[in-house]
Order: structure tokens, then C-alpha cells, then sequence
């Protein structure tokens, strides 16, 4: 058996064992918890500035790519002023039910996640606003 012709044998008893394969790598995990987690652990105290700021470049990716969404697929810019200025972007409840959604939802990276995985449900319904827009709607300054 060649290299190509492994590559499609494992292909195929992947797909045919999922169950099988399953089973055997939650024991091995079980078997092994203990030396795993303290080897996350040393990678994590290793590289920590290094996850650190992966971890801030997935989250800012994450939230522009929501962003963008609820933007209809055009560049995050506030609804009101047109900032683009993406740390001064905030996503707002059109229905300033941010608080009743918030429960549901989250809010923040959670409310992010919620939307991405929920596969952006049409409620609540939401848009992009700067902090400063968002703060005038939010004490009645705007009225938008
Ligand atoms: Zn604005």
C-alpha cells in the first residue's frame, strides 16, 4: 500500500468508524487527562503572550466578521456618522431591548458567539453604531 492508497484506507475507515473512533479517543483522553491537561498547562505558562494576543487577534476577527455581517456584508461603519474606526464600533439593539436580549443572549464576546453560532438569527434585531452614537440614542440625545 502506498502513501496515496493509506491516505484513502484511513479516509475510509474514518468515515465507516466514527462511533469506534469515538469511543477510543474519550478513553484515551480519560486515561490521560491528568498528563494532558498539565501539558496545556506548561504550553500555556510557555506561550503566554504569544495565546494572548491569538486569542485577542481571534476575537477581534470574530467580532468584525459579526460586524460585517449585520452590516449586509459591507465593512463594519456606524449606521448614523459613518466612523469606521473599528474600536469605536458597538453593535446596537434597534429596539433598545438590548437588556431583555442580553439574557438570552449574552453580552459582548458572548452575545458575539451567540449570534455566530445561532447562525444570525433575524431577532433581535441589531446595527453597527459608534460609542458615541450609541451612547446619544441610549440617553435620548438621537432619536433614530
Ligand atoms: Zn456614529
Amino acid at each position: 500500500m502506498n502513501k496515496e492508497e493509506k491516505r484513502l484506507y484511513d479516509r475510509e475507515y474514518a468515515k465507516n468508524n466514527k462511533e469506534k473512533i469515538k469511543i477510543r479517543k474519550d478513553k484515551w483522553y480519560q486515561d490521560n487527562k491528568e498528563e494532558i491537561r498539565l501539558k496545556r498547562h506548561k504550553n500555556y505558562i510557555e506561550n503566554k503572550d504569544e495565546i494572548t494576543i491569538k486569542h485577542r487577534e481571534y476575537r477581534l476577527r470574530i467580532r468584525r466578521e459579526v460586524m460585517k455581517h449585520i452590516n449586509h456584508d459591507i465593512e463594519p461603519l456606524c449606521v448614523i456618522c459613518g466612523e469606521e474606526f473599528f474600536p469605536f464600533l458597538q453593535i446596537d439593539h434597534v429596539n433598545n431591548d438590548g437588556a431583555k436580549w442580553g439574557k438570552i443572549h449574552g453580552v459582548g464576546d458572548s452575545m458575539v458567539s451567540w449570534l455566530r453560532k445561532n447562525k444570525y438569527p433575524e431577532q433581535p434585531e441589531l446595527q453597527i453604531l459608534c460609542a458615541n452614537c450609541n451612547m446619544a440614542k441610549a440617553t435620548g440625545a438621537l432619536i433614530c
